[in-house]
């Protein structure tokens, strides 16, 4: 079989890649090792009850923004309906922050500023700051040949922020040690003195002038809308399909060969999945050994551990909002436990309702509350290895004490109402996508991978492109279905010439 692309990998990046290429008329498969298409963006169904598997929420979806427009370009914009998430809570140690996502960058400075009102200063310097860069990055995706000519004229905070953690900065405009925690509270498991600034005021920015949306019908609609603009498109889905080589041959690539050792020919590939595999071990030998310096040397995320909970209460929404944080004491002493490969005494926890959102997804009656932690890479030891009853046992503990953790500082007497409990841990984050020991986000946010510290799109090797939350520009829905539009782009590119 001869294709004039292969991409391997059906979550968002794949996806996005796959679809945009399919409507500008090339013959176009996408490979996917699992039982659906989505990767971590998928839901699944128990007793009635319609789980997210992970993520629980998506920017840019409203009229104009930037995942409406990706969408729009895919083709997948008519077969999917968004609902505003319109509040959040985070809940501190000694302080909770109530905050109207819809209220832009004047409302979300205002409730801070409530906060702490002593700090006025600080917190216009650090958002006139976080503004600043927010515009240079939207000037940045829309470069002109000009704006690339005269780069450190127009990207002069890019350039000069590049290697900047969010703590260092906000060392110098705050004195009060309580704030890094309150403006740091981002989905990246990294605290302020390891996460990039770049990285933080460019979600702050998106995400204050685009808001956040939840798919009607939960998280696994994204995929299947983009898989069926796809297939309307021409491409062709193989399911239960593992790449397992990519031919290099004459120094460019020529195809890919499938589990069960059928050969599919295509002179381009992208790899919309874990980097290792993608640069190590699906090449040629020779061609890993020149990419495993690189790919040793990211930084992965941390992992996550998940209580995916069916209860049968009845839970106020005026009291309530979807989306719940609940802070640690000290994002640094949590983070040092995680990385040492222990899950932390004092864990912060994010709590989600979506049938706040969607009453379908679960009985009448009843809600869906889901619970979510990082954890550590070193699962394999911690989690029990390859012993089934100890990795069971430790997987019950931890699901309990998150549900205390939800029943202590949020929803009291929880536990009692449970008609359905499952729990995912980074093991089953892994088997499910293979991403690197259950990256929650591919790479680390951290200062030197943002950016152009992160993989490029376009690999030393002809014909190879990468996609996906272990490249350019950035992790997330939004950042993984980028890098698929930014490979797609290339390899227009590349065709037309
Ligand atoms: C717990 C959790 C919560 C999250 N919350 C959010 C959130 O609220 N909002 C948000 O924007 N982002 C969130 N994210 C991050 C976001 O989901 C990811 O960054 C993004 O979906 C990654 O997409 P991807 O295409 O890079 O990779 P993946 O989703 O990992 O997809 C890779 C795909 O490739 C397939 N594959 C792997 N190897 C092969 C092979 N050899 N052959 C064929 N197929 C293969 C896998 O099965 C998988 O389907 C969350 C992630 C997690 C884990």
């Amino acid at each position: 079989m001869s294709y004039d692309v292969i991409v391997i990998g059906g979550g968002m990046g794949g996806l996005t890649a796959a679809a945009l290429l399919a409507r500008r008329g090339q013959r176009i498969v996408l490979l996917e090792q699992g039982e659906r298409t989505g990767g971590y963006v998928t839901s699944f169904q128990r007793d009635g009850f319609t789980f997210d598997a992970t993520g629980s929420f998506v920017g840019g979806c409203e009229e104009g923004g930037e995942f409406y427009l990706l969408l729009e370009q895919t083709g997948a914009l008519p077969y999917l309906r968004f609902l505003g998430i319109e509040t959040a809570r985070n809940i501190y140690p000694d302080f909770r922050l109530d905050l109207h996502l819809h209220g832009g960058f004047e409302e979300y400075l205002s409730a801070v500023k409530k906060l702490f009102p002593h700090e006025q200063k600080g917190f216009e310097g650090y958002f006139a700051l976080l503004k600043r860069i927010g515009g240079e990055i939207r000037r940045f995706e829309q470069m002109t040949w000009w704006q690339m000519l005269l780069f450190p004229f127009f990207f002069r905070h890019l350039i000069r922020h590049e290697r900047a953690s969010v703590g260092a900065v906000m060392d110098r405009y705050f004195r009060d040690a309580r704030i890094k925690q309150v403006l740091a509270t981002l989905p990246a498991h990294l605290p302020p003195g390891r996460l990039s600034l770049l990285f933080t005021a460019t979600l702050i920015s998106k995400v204050l002038s685009q808001g956040v949306s939840y798919p009607e019908g939960g998280m696994g609609a994204i995929p299947q809308a983009l898989e069926k603009a796809f297939v309307e498109a021409g491409g062709e889905v193989r399911l239960r399909t593992a790449a397992e080589r990519i031919v290099v041959e004459d120094g460019g690539v020529r195809g890919v060969i499938i589990r069960g050792g059928t050969f599919l020919a295509a002179r381009t590939v992208v790899a919309a999945i874990n980097i290792r595999q993608a640069l190590v071990t699906l090449l040629p030998e020779e061609y890993g050994r020149r990419f495993a310096r690189l790919v040793n040397s990211l930084e992965y995320s941390l992992s996550s551990f998940l209580v995916y909970l069916g209860v049968k209460m009845k839970l106020d929404r005026a009291a309530l909002p979807y989306f719940t944080y609940v802070s640690p004491k000290d994002t640094e002493v949590e983070y040092g436990s995680l990385i040492r490969g222990e899950m932390p005494d004092d864990p912060g926890m994010i709590m989600t309702i979506p049938t706040f959102l969607d009453s379908s997804l679960a009985p009448a009656g009843h809600h869906i509350v889901r619970l979510m932690t990082a954890a550590p890479y070193g699962f394999l030891n911690n989690w029990g290895g390859s012993d089934q009853s100890r990795y069971r046992v430790i997987k019950e503990e931890m699901a309990q004490r998150l549900i205390r953790l939800a029943e202590e500082r949020v929803i009291p007497g929880l536990a009692r109402h449970c008609v359905v409990m499952e729990a995912a841990t980074p093991c089953t984050l892994a088997r499910y996508t293979m991403n690197e020991a259950g990256a929650t986000y591919g790479l680390a946010p951290t200062p030197g991978q943002i950016g152009r510290g992160r993989p490029a799109n376009k690999t030393a090797v002809p014909g190879l492109y990468l996609a996906g939350h272990y490249t350019r520009p950035a992790h997330g829905i939004v950042g993984a279905a980028l890098s698929g539009r930014f490979a797609a782009a290339m390899i227009s590119r590349a065709h037309r010439r």
